[in-house]
């Protein structure tokens, strides 16, 4: 099970796309709209939306990991990227994409 980000959440795609070139993040900003979701976080917490790009990692993303913190209207958006890919959108308070999300991803 796996998704399109632009496809399923179109707000959020251009809106990831517009923050990370306000960044400075052209590079990551023009594969965005190639984004494939494949997982959720599972941590079961009610604000968290997170969706993994990549296969989720046993443990840390190790070496080439950064984070790249948005700063979006609302919640809280923060990319996390292993050698210049997007690998998880960290999705934080915001109700609307965790619904459709829970919906997408059992
Ligand atoms: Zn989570």
């Amino acid at each position: 099970m796996s998704f399109n980000l632009s496809k399923e959440f179109p707000l959020l795609a251009s809106e990831l796309g517009e923050l990370l070139q306000r960044s400075g993040e052209n590079e990551l900003a023009k594969t965005v709209d190639g984004l494939m979701v494949v997982d959720r976080c599972r941590c079961g917490d009610d604000f968290c939306a997170t969706m993994y790009t990549v296969p989720r990692p046993k443990g840390a993303w190790g070496e080439g990991h950064r984070n790249v913190a948005l700063d979006p209207q609302r919640g809280f958006l923060i990319l996390d990227v292993l050698n210049e890919r997007i690998v998880a959108i960290e999705v934080l308070y915001r109700d609307e994409i965790r619904e459709s999300l829970l919906t997408l991803l059992l």
